[in-house]
């Protein structure tokens, strides 16, 4: 397999980097982790943001022109997001789930109304999605979602709630799986819906995470009535597209997630040149030399792992169960470099972003609290290991599972 851009994709990847260098925020430090004041300035600096790429015709690569996209190949759409996470990457959290899930699942699964409607708001930064699957009983275990959807005139009435909602705070629409038919099987009573997080009778209420930010969410829906059309699929559809939903969120990791990486790694081997211990540079110490090395080793596998997931992708496939494969790759790596990073810093690790002596502005202290959420997000470590097993290996099904399925 042949992991070299063609001289056309070169040629394309340097022309959005000089347009990249022109158009990033007035002041923006390239080579660290930039922060925002607020969740409010966060979201606003993304919308902005991805504006402005979408009129420089840099959103959406591999979508249709009639869509809002550029009709090119998922390989420029790599390339735009490999060189945005290792440059801006925080301009682009905000919108993880809607370009990660939302609009890859209506564009493989929606209406041509939905089409039409939410991919180029999406792409021009006009909508922030969030992803309402995880309830208080059912993370892991996802298809015992309770949130009931009735229909009622041309509606569903929706009551409930969901937990760990990402951005719910600062979305304007939220993919939604409920519950249609409690007499169904439960994996056959449920059902995909695009809902506004603006009706009325949603709450959302911040949680804190150990990071002290607050990127999740509950969210409670009493009687929220969600226009019939805004169904994707059949009624009792929802647990297919919910499966397709996660396959890409898990597959669009390793290509992102290496250039983010680079750029972490970079910083890595800035501080062990420039800190010493015993009076001698970090980077003399041989233990931490290995442990360079095996980040640089961890981020090379990653992007080949993704390149890999990729060249299938161009084929014209759907993402597969192999994409548990790159959310392990991309969430343990990431756990092993945050950890070393602290190692290095010693006992200046504890002093976290604000004090005036934090090594690289406490950037590592935020990225190693927040990469504990890694292994969990987008489904567990466990989780991930099990469908390898399953799907990959062809494994016997987890005990504990196939007990729960005869429950259903
Ligand atoms: C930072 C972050 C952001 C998130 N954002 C969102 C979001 O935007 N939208 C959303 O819907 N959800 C979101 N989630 C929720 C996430 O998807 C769930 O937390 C995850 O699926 C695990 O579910 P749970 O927390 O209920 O844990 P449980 O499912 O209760 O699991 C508890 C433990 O048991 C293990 N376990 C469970 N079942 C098995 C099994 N069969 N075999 C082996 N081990 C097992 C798990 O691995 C885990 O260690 C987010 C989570 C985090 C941490």
């Amino acid at each position: 397999m042949d992991f070299r851009l063609t001289p056309a994709q070169e040629e394309f990847g340097k022309g959005f980097t000089a347009w990249l260098e022109k158009n990033l925020p007035e002041n923006w430090d390239t080579s660290r982790h930039n922060t925002f004041d607020s969740w409010e300035k966060e979201a606003e600096a993304h919308r902005r943001f991805n504006k402005r790429l979408f009129d420089a015709g840099y959103a959406g690569m591999h979508y249709p022109k009639e869509y809002g996209g550029q009709g090119k190949t998922l390989m420029e759409e790599v390339i735009v997001l490999e060189t945005l996470a290792s440059t801006c990457f925080e301009l682009k959290i905000a919108g993880i789930i809607t370009f990660g899930m939302a609009v890859p699942t209506i564009f493989v699964c929606g209406t041509e109304e939905q089409k039409r409607e939410f991919i180029s708001k999406a792409l021009d930064g006009s909508h922030i999605w969030c992803q309402g699957f995880s309830e208080p009983n059912a993370g892991s275990d996802v298809v015992n979602v309770s949130t009931r959807a009735v229909k009622e005139n041309g509606h569903y009435i929706v009551n409930g709630q969901k937990i760990w909602t990402s951005f719910a705070h600062i979305a304007d629409y939220c993919i939604l799986l409920v519950r249609t038919d409690p007499k169904a099987p439960k994996h056959k009573g449920l059902s995909y819906l695009l809902m506004d997080m603006k009706l009325p009778g949603i709450d959302v209420r911040p949680i804190t995470q150990i990071t002290g930010a607050s990127e999740f969410n509950e969210v409670f829906m009493e009687d929220v009535r969600v226009p019939a059309e805004m169904l994707v699929g059949r009624e009792g559809d929802g647990w297919r597209i919910a499966i397709t939903t996660l396959m890409f969120e898990r597959a669009v990791g390793d290509a992102v997630m290496g250039g983010l990486f680079v750029r972490n790694i970079r910083n890595m081997i800035h501080m062990a040149r420039h800190m010493k211990r015993s009076g001698r540079p970090i980077i003399q110490d041989p233990v931490f030399r290995q442990q360079l090395a095996q980040a640089y080793i961890d981020v090379k596998i990653l992007k080949s792992h993704g390149y890999r997931a990729l060249s299938q992708l161009l084929k014209g496939g759907l993402p597969g169960p192999e994409g548990s494969i790159s959310k392990l790759l991309w969430s343990e790596s990431n756990q092993r470099i945050c950890e070393r990073a602290l190692n290095m810093q010693g006992p200046s690790s504890q002093l976290m972003r604000g004090s005036p002596w934090a090594i690289q502005d406490g950037m590592w202290q935020h990225l190693f609290l927040r990469s504990k959420g890694n292994t969990i997000e987008a489904g567990t470590s466990e989780i991930q290991r099990n469908i390898i097993g399953e799907r990959v290996l062809g494994l016997p099904k987890d005990i504990s599972r196939v007990s729960r399925q005869k429950e259903i």
